[in-house]
């Protein structure tokens, strides 16, 4: 890959970063505030609860793909599937230039046929 094209993908998922970043903090004074009004008022919100927390668990895992797809460009080995060590089609990573898996390792995941790797969304 060009070197060019190459900091312009980092400079993207260090921009969608950010984005996740705030957002967590966002959600997460958010579930602060939900859980001070339930003490209030003695009325648990666990459906807002769960539905924020999932969103949360999601934009974690981003997050850490996110950094994991930095990593990969420090060291060299961005664009190859973290699960099989094949290259990730170039298609597959100008929709989603953070992934760290190719299309069939995501798709064994999602089949259960692999485990997904800790910590990991695969998207
Ligand atoms: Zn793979």
């Amino acid at each position: 890959m060009a070197d060019d094209k190459r900091s312009k993908i980092r400079e993207s998922i260090e921009a969608e970063q950010d984005e996740t970043l705030a957002e967590i903090l966002r959600l997460r004074e958010v579930l602060k505030s939900e859980l001070e009004a339930d003490l209030e008022d003695g009325d648990p919100h666990v459906y807002e609860r769960e539905k924020i927390l999932a969103l949360l668990r999601n934009l974690e895992g981003k997050q850490y793909s996110l950094s994991r797809a930095l990593n990969s460009m420090e060291d060299g080995t961005y664009g190859i599937c973290e699960i099989c060590g094949r290259e990730i089609s170039t298609e597959r990573l100008e929709a989603l230039s953070y992934t760290t898996h190719c299309v069939e390792c995501k798709e064994h995941v999602e089949k259960g046929i692999v485990a997904r790797p800790a910590g990991q969304l695969t998207l």
